[in-house]
């Protein structure tokens, strides 16, 4: 029987980095994946197949509404390619997936395929091709989430899909019905509206993306119902059905008043929950919470002592760099480091265009913890470089203490600001405070000039272009 230093189950952005840093680190370690790809939901379906359609279908977008103020003029009629779209997708997913075995290749770390299940806390029997039992001193639980749906809905997965069938369907749907306006239906919602769906988002809170600042619910929502996706809030669903080629969402709203929604496709969007099936926790004596994920302390260990857990099928926002993170984490304990993670600094992101990203606190949770603060906002359209580019929508707002200037929340909305959040998250990391960003020189002209206009706003309320 081989024997490891650490066994990981689960090969996903959590799963995968913790191999690479325990070998990294010496230790001889193994990865047990259920599927032939390595990746986990990020790579195969998740973060990477959904932006690699949503910038596809965004230079669609481009092409048949922007081009034409730019100049550019395309002789004929712009077709989508559809089954096209969707191979350059899954292209891309295979190479990405190919570039996680080489790099187990590369750390010298043993990939078994196969279903990981506990026999005790220190064997893990994989029923793959063959089945076969390997030991390790420690073992790291990495098997991540799998999509919710509601009691009532039959998931057909054909008609009533989840973002895992959204990503490979074969034809652009007519009407999407998206039943929950939070990441995934957004993001995906937005890719098919682009390509020319109809798509009708229900919630059941009053706001999109509850979970981010009231701020960016209100500009994304404003920005996507110019592009034709059109909202019903404080909307609870109550039945899904399909009759033939036809789905039929109910819900009602605030008056109970009852609305039937038809569409040839309903995505389910409400939310993921943490994945154990299979995996024998019991076996192990590893605590399971009630709301099935994995019980861990602020170690990352289970009650178990030799077995951790990391990524989405522990507690905190289901996120592939939160679950890289903590795959470090695991792996530098088990070394005998004193590794931590700053949690309020985990920034959060929605790829859709304008683009939204977020860190620290928002502004509700500030005045629900009673902390004063200053608030500097700064639109993206009194940007030269928004108007150069076209993509005037959004602002960033930076949120400080009121005594001592530290920042305390950064949230945005617009061109790029996926990329430029981690401008405020190196800047909290380092307890900067508002000021401190303000008078950081910020090339010119870029949408980073927004961070320090809302930087002087914060400071003393002197932006300087608007
Ligand atoms: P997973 O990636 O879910 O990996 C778990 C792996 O464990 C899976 O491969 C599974 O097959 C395997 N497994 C489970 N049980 C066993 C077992 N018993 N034996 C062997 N193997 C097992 N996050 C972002 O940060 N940015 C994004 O842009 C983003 N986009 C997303 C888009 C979509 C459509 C979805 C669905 C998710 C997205 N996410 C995004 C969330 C992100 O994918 C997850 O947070 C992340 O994948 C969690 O990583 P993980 O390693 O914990 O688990
Ligand atoms: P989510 O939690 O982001 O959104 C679910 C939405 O559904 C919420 O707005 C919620 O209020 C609503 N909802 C819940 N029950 C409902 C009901 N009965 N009727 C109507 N609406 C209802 O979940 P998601 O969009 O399914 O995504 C799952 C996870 O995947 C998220 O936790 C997210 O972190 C992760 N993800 C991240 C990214 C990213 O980082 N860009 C992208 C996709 C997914």
């Amino acid at each position: 029987m081989s024997k490891y230093d650490v066994a990981v189950i689960g090969s996903g952005p959590g799963g995968y980095v913790a191999a690479i840093r325990c070998a990294q680190l010496g230790m001889k370690t193994a990865i047990i994946e259920k599927y032939n790809t390595l990746g986990g939901t990020c790579l195969n379906v998740g973060c990477i197949p959904s932006k690699a359609l949503l910038d596809s279908s965004h230079h669609y977008e481009d092409a048949i509404k922007h081009f034409e103020e730019h100049g550019i003029e395309i002789p004929g009629e712009i077709k989508i390619n559809f089954k096209k779209m969707i191979a350059r997708k899954a292209s891309v997913v295979e190479q990405t997936t190919k570039g996680i075995e080489f790099l187990m290749n590369k750390n010298k770390i043993d990939v078994f395929t196969g279903m990981g299940s506990f026999k005790d806390a220190t064997h893990i029997e994989i029923t793959g091709d063959k089945t076969k039992t390997i030991e390790a001193e420690n073992i790291i639980i990495a098997t991540g989430s799998k999509p919710s749906t509601l009691p009532f809905i039959t998931l057909d997965k054909e008609r009533v899909i989840t973002s895992t069938e959204a990503l490979k369907l074969t034809e652009i749907p007519k009407h999407m019905v998206v039943i929950g306006g939070g990441v995934i239906g957004l993001e995906l919602g937005q890719v098919y509206r682009r390509l020319g769906a109809e798509v009708s988002v229900v919630e059941y809170m009053d706001r999109i993306i509850p979970t981010m600042d009231s701020a960016q619910s209100k500009e994304l929502m404003k920005a996507m119902k110019k592009q034709g996706v059109k909202f019903f809030l404080s909307h609870r669903v109550s039945a899904v059905s399909r009759k033939g080629d036809e789905v039929m969402v109910t819900a009602t709203d605030k008056k109970d008043k009852e609305i039937i929604f038809t569409g040839d496709y309903c995505l389910v969007s409400v939310g993921r929950k943490a994945y154990t099936d299979g995996l024998g926790a019991d076996k192990a004596g590893v605590k399971i919470t009630e709301r099935g994920q994995v019980e861990v302390n602020d170690h990352l260990q289970t009650n178990i002592s030799n077995i951790y857990a990391i990524g989405d099928v522990i507690k905190g926002p289901m996120l592939a760099h939160k679950a890289s993170e903590e795959g470090t984490l695991v792996a530098e304990i088990l070394a005998g480091q004193k590794p931590h993670i700053n949690y309020n600094l985990i920034p959060g992101v929605v790829y859709t265009w304008p683009e939204v990203a977020s860190v620290g606190k928002t502004e509700e949770q500030l005045k629900e913890a009673n902390v004063e603060y200053k608030s500097g906002q700064f639109p993206m359209r009194a940007l030269g470089r928004s108007r150069a580019s076209g993509d005037t929508d959004g602002f960033v707002k930076i949120l400080s203490d009121k005594k001592t200037d530290e920042v305390l929340g950064v949230h945005m909305v617009g061109a790029r600001v996926a990329d430029l959040i981690a401008e405020a998250v190196t800047a909290m990391e380092f307890r900067a405070s508002a000021e401190d960003i303000a008078r950081m020189s910020h090339a010119h002209p870029t949408y980073a000039e927004a961070v320090k206009e809302a930087a002087l706003a914060a400071t003393d309320d002197r932006a300087l272009h608007i």
